[in-house]
């Protein structure tokens, strides 16, 4: 029989890094089916199955896994080992994603799951991304769509974030999902690499109201050395579209890691790709690398090093350069370009104030490109 469980059951200790949220306790849903979800997005090649969701196109054997691990071949067919199961399922900020100019001050139902397809070398939620969902993922209780809505909703939640792993691994799972809460009138939002096919964005991206893009590095080699992605193109194809296609808004993040993405000449150069293809009105996070994983050996990025990147991205043409995982930096409010004044005043994750009329400055109207419900 299902039960009620809370969140830090369901997790497992594997997941608790991830989790710095809200615990939640979900209602009663049903076990699933203990069969694998069939996924989409592949195609048989002899007696191997090649998977085309993201540009890997791993070519998996039968009983075995791609690169990914939330993906694998059994009888013949390719499956979601994922599908249904969140490792994390929490309510936190919006603003931790981070999205700032998308519905400031509201929670979202936070889910993340097993596997990852980008495998960055300083991840700092390695335990469950990557974890392997084959062993792992069968002990998770499933979680429907329609119980998500019903946390959501229990919870007085805005919408829906997938995050802490990569959500294109299972994706159907976040499609499924995601339709559930637009049907529900709530908002759905995409923490993401983009590194996928341009078919599964097709998906995807439909139901997707915001889309927060993980600009890695400003070079190939250094999306390389940061993570398991050699030509960065596709994902960054997979923002721009996001945006122009599908209407999503799009907030972009890099982390800035000394030593790997940490020059003037690597942060001009990130600011001018967030200006060229997606506009200067787009906002851009600055994040405090912190030790993590492979890259435990490096020194957090110094406080210096980030404001020298705000000061660059301002004069690159960006409005809106923000500083991530330093606590209490003014640098995470929102300053209205036009008159100057504060728009939005930030905690460490929550809102402490807002002055905005219609997504404008309340004190001179420039118009600030913030989304809410209300105003
Ligand atoms: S989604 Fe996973 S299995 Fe599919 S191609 Fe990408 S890494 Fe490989």
């Amino acid at each position: 029989m299902a039960r009620a469980l809370t969140s830090e059951a369901r997790r497992g200790p594997r997941a608790a890094h991830a989790a710095r949220g809200s615990p939640l306790a979900a209602p009663p849903g049903s076990t699933g089916s203990t069969e694998p979800h069939e996924g989409l997005f592949w195609e048989s090649v002899g007696d191997r199955v090649r998977c085309f969701l993201c540009p890997h196109t791993c070519l998996i054997e039968e009983d075995d896994e791609g690169l990914c691990k939330a993906r694998g071949v059994r009888r013949g067919r390719l499956v979601s080992l994922t599908y249904g199961r969140p490792a994390t399922i929490i309510s936190d900020e919006i603003e931790k994603k981070p999205l700032f100019h998308f519905h400031p001050g509201t929670r979202a139902l936070s889910l993340g799951g097993y596997g990852c397809n980008v495998l960055c070398v300083g991840c700092q939620n390695w335990q469950i991304s990557h974890a392997n969902p084959r062993t792992e993922t069968t002990r998770l209780p499933y979680l429907s769509p329609e119980d998500a809505v019903a946390l959501a909703r229990r919870y007085k939640l805005a919408g829906v974030a997938f995050t802490y792993n990569e959500p294109v691994v299972w994706v159907e799972y976040v499609h499924d999902v995601c339709q559930a809460f637009k049907a529900a009138g709530l908002y759905t939002a995409f923490i993401t690499a983009g590194y996928l096919s341009e078919t599964a964005l097709d998906y995807i991206a439909p139901l997707l109201d915001a889309y927060k893009f993980d600009l890695k590095a400003p070079t190939a080699e250094g999306w390389a050395k940061l993570s398991k992605v050699k030509d960065p193109a596709p994902a960054l194809a997979s923002a721009v579209l996001a945006k122009e296609r599908y209407g999503c808004h799009v907030e972009v993040v890099s982390n800035i890691v000394p030593e790997l993405n940490d020059t003037d000449t690597d942060l001009i150069a990130m600011a001018r790709w967030v200006r060229d293809a997606l506009g200067p009105d787009t906002p851009w996070h600055i994040t405090r690398f912190l030790p993590d994983f492979e890259l435990s050996y490096l020194q957090p990025t110094p406080i210096k090093t980030l404001e020298r990147g705000i000061a660059l991205g301002r004069k690159e043409g960006l409005r809106f350069v923000y500083i991530g995982n330093v606590q209490g930096h003014p640098a995470r409010n929102t300053v209205c370009p036009g008159c100057g004044r504060t728009a939005i005043q930030r905690g460490e994750h929550a809102i402490e104030a807002i002055w905005i009329k219609k997504g404008r400055c309340a004190a001179c109207g420039e118009n600030l490109g913030v989304i809410r419900a209300v105003d």
